[in-house]
């Protein structure tokens, strides 16, 4: 193959390498075995061979990556590209289908990147790399995805893998912190808190975790991550008494939450430092049932069995499907802070959230409302029935001292509920003012 790919360069054609990485393939090999795995493997390369023509090629690189090979192509790029998305689509569409292991039906989806090739005066090693990118560019879009190489990917990439070099060094350096922010309830107490993982960058400062939480689920180094935090938090609660802190929420990625033994590993931190499991809300995205409902549901009774609270985040922003709602072992439900954010200036952002309100209420599942910013989306809110918040309207997150001073001054209490600034930091342009909570009507 290498050699077809030197032989193409300089005669006015193109050419196209596809490479294709089976999402997920671990999973399905640690968990179903060697054996089916290898059938699946063995059935892949055959649809794979079965959608090429003559002069195309396919093969199996290594693991569960697959390449593809049409070395003449017509000269014009343009709609050269054009055929390649097309062909990426359609073994998309080919390797989807369930496969039939010995009796099993199992799917399994690839990510699919591609590249024409010359694109300058690139030798092989470049056009296999290129091609690489791409697929790893997919995979980032998400699972099941197809994209094609562009230039300005390779310093993307080389960017992406510092970062993730320098968080993993951050993070065996014990440099990555903690902030809390807290939630309150309809009477302005403090009811628990989110723990928000922070990194402060040696030389680019503060990171968003938006920014490199997406670095770290790029790989297992989410697992350390969040394992770290779990522990970091199960020992907080501990070190306060209920009264004062009744609960604490984690953000758990879909990564480490479909990780073989994370049910067990949430156990074992919990009962290490000796903490009350209903203490403990795990924050889960809809994300979590991109697999189907089936893992996701049974990970979830198990951890409920156990004692921990599981709380769906962001909702509103992902599938939303009403039907996830009744079928998903759910203590609460955050609606997202993008819906909030507008419930003054769009109607049916208000709507959204009112009839979230209803249907959690109906349900028994209690509702958190995140980011809530002023007094106006808090007295929305509170009147339709929403008794948890959280936002800038009360606080930032903020650093454990800072957490650990506020849940100790009961003034500070007393001054959310009187109308009084509360203690902490507060958002820079906020006054600091946080006005009493409107009863129901
Ligand atoms: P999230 O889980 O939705 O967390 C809430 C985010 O909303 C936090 O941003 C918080 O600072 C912000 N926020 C709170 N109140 C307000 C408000 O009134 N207005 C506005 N505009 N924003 C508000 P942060 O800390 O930047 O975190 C962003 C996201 O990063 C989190 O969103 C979460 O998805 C992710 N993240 C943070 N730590 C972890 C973690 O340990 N694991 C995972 N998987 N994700 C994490
Ligand atoms: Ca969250
Ligand atoms: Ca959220």
């Amino acid at each position: 193959m290498a050699s077809t790919l030197r032989d193409r360069r300089d005669d006015g054609h193109l050419g196209l390498v596809m490479f294709l990485d089976l999402d997920r393939f671990k999973i399905i090999n640690d968990t179903l075995g060697h054996v089916v795995g290898d059938e699946l493997l063995r059935q892949v390369s055959l649809r794979l061979l079965q959608c090429m023509n003559d002069g195309e090629m396919a093969a199996r690189l290594s693991g569960d990556e697959f390449v593809v090979l049409l070395p003449r192509l017509s000269g014009d790029r343009e709609a050269e590209l054009a055929k390649a998305e097309a062909l990426a689509l359609h073994l998309l569409a080919t390797l989807r289908k369930a496969y039939d292991l010995h009796g099993q039906r199992i799917s399994v989806t690839p990510s699919i990147g591609y590249t024409l090739f010359p694109l300058a005066d690139e030798d092989v090693g470049d056009v296999l790399r290129n091609a690489d990118t791409a697929m790893y560019q997919a995979k980032m879009k998400g699972r099941a995805q197809v994209c094609g190489y562009e230039p300005a990917m390779q310093a993307q990439m080389a960017w992406r893998l510092e970062m993730e070099q320098a968080l993993r060094r951050a993070h065996l350096e014990r440099q990555l912190d903690v902030h809390f922010q807290p939630q309150l309830d309809q009477d302005g107490r403090i009811i628990g808190a989110e723990a928000l993982m922070r990194w402060e960058h040696p030389e680019q400062g503060w990171v968003s975790p938006e920014v490199f939480i997406g670095i770290a689920e790029e790989s297992d180094l989410i697992v350390e991550l969040e394992s770290w935090l779990l522990d970091h938090c199960c020992a907080l609660l501990a070190r306060l008494p209920e009264t004062v802190l009744p609960r604490l929420a984690v953000n758990i990625s879909v990564r480490h939450f479909t990780q073989p033994g994370f049910v067990e590993s949430v156990m074992a931190v919990v009962e290490r430092h000796g903490v009350v499991p209903s203490r403990l809300v795990i924050e889960l995205t809809e994300s979590i049932m991109i697999d189907g409902l089936g893992e996701a549901v049974e990970r979830m009774q198990a951890l409920k069995a156990f004692g921990v609270q599981l709380a769906l985040d962001d909702f509103g922003t992902g599938f939303s499907s009403l039907m996830y709602l009744k079928c998903l072992p759910l203590d609460e439900l955050k609606i997202d802070r993008s819906f909030v954010g507008q419930l003054d200036t769009d109607a049916s952002d208000a709507a959204i959230v009112q009839t979230v309100l209803a249907m959690a209420q109906h349900l028994g599942i209690d509702v958190v409302a995140e980011g809530v910013e002023n007094a106006a989306q808090l007295g929305f809110l509170a009147s339709r029935g929403c008794r948890r918040f959280q936002g800038f309207h009360f606080h930032r997150p903020m650093p454990v001292a800072a957490f650990v001073r506020l849940l100790g001054e009961p003034a500070a209490l007393r001054g959310v509920v009187s109308g009084q600034p509360a203690a902490g930091p507060q958002p820079q342009g906020d006054e600091g003012e946080v006005a009493g909570i409107p009863a129901q009507p």
